[in-house]
């Protein structure tokens, strides 16, 4: 017990929340495992949480129970509003239920507009169907660095991999290696089996944790996507022919070799310090 409220199985049963494929719905009722995601994201004392789609509230329990400050909680099924009420009040001025869309809403301004100082984070597990379209948004921020200190996500193991890929690991390693990789420090703090979720997904899931660097390599955002989206768009083949709708058809040889590149190599060879190089190259030229 970490809380006299009732337990999840009955929330669910008595606000009739079946699970819904279609928002991603795969609910953890596992206190120790909600308390150990909690105090990944932990010290809590004096942060304010960003938590996106609490549903029934397993997690947000555990992070009140372990004394966050306030949690910023952002549901899209307005099915769990209720049964978060009930949360809301028996934590009286620490939870405020968003009802809407997380792609929508700007979580983190409310966050940082109520921290008074404190640390801001986001602690999620996230709805598999926009996780990494959130994560991008979130990574491609144009205040960079942002206002929350750390984000502990719940992924599938296969997302999780690509986040926290370099060139050692090339099947992994992409753009959203890259935008990780440039912006923050990544690791996968631990699995999560699919037997922990109500109902099961197919995969295993994981941990993540994100921590934003103070200062990435200077580049532009635009520019840098510009390359890589040409360089990973077409991954198989070597830079001095991806890179050619990029840079002009003559030049991208030359530019690569200027950037310590070899014009042979394939776009999961070159690290985040390359493709800087590569963004900044395409910045100078003015187009
Ligand atoms: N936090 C709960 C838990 O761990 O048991 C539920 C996690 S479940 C994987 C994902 C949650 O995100 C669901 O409650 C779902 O309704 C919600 N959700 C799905 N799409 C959303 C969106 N666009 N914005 C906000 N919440 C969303």
């Amino acid at each position: 017990m970490i809380d006299d409220l009732p337990p999840l199985r009955d929330v669910v049963a008595r606000y009739d929340l079946a699970p819904k494929k279609s928002l991603g719905q795969n609910f953890l009722f596992d206190l120790n495992l909600t308390a150990r995601i909690a105090r990944a994201a932990g010290p809590l004392e004096d942060a304010t949480i960003v938590e996106i789609g609490p549903g029934p509230g397993g997690l947000t329990r555990a992070l009140l129970a372990q004394g966050a400050k306030r949690v910023i909680a952002v549901e899209r099924d307005t099915r769990c509003i209720a049964a978060l009420h009930e949360i809301s009040e028996r934590y009286p001025g620490r939870l405020d239920i968003i009802e809407g869309d997380a792609l929508q809403t700007d979580a983190f301004a409310l966050a940082s507009a109520s921290a008074g100082g404190g640390a801001v984070r986001c602690c999620a597990n996230l709805p598999y169907n926009i996780s990494t379209a959130l994560l991008t948004h979130w990574l491609e921020a144009a205040q960079w660095p942002p206002v929350w200190d750390r984000l502990v996500l719940m992924f599938q193991r296969e997302v999780a991999e690509r986040i926290v890929a370099t060139p050692a690991q090339r099947a992994d390693y992409g753009r959203l290696s890259l935008l990780c990789g440039w912006r923050t420090q990544a690791r996968i703090l631990f699995d999560v089996s699919p037997a922990a979720f109500t109902p099961p997904p197919k995969v295993v899931s994981s941990i993540v944790e994100l921590r934003p660097r103070a200062e990435p390599l200077p580049c532009d955002l635009s520019a840098l996507s510009r390359v890589t989206q040409a360089a990973f768009g077409q991954r198989r083949k070597m830079l001095r022919q991806s890179l050619k709708s990029v840079f002009a058809p003559r030049e991208a040889a030359d530019v690569l070799t200027a950037c310590g590149i070899a014009p042979t190599q394939r776009a999961e060879e070159v690290d985040v310090a390359g493709f800087v190089r590569l963004a900044n190259a395409l910045s100078l030229r003015g187009d």
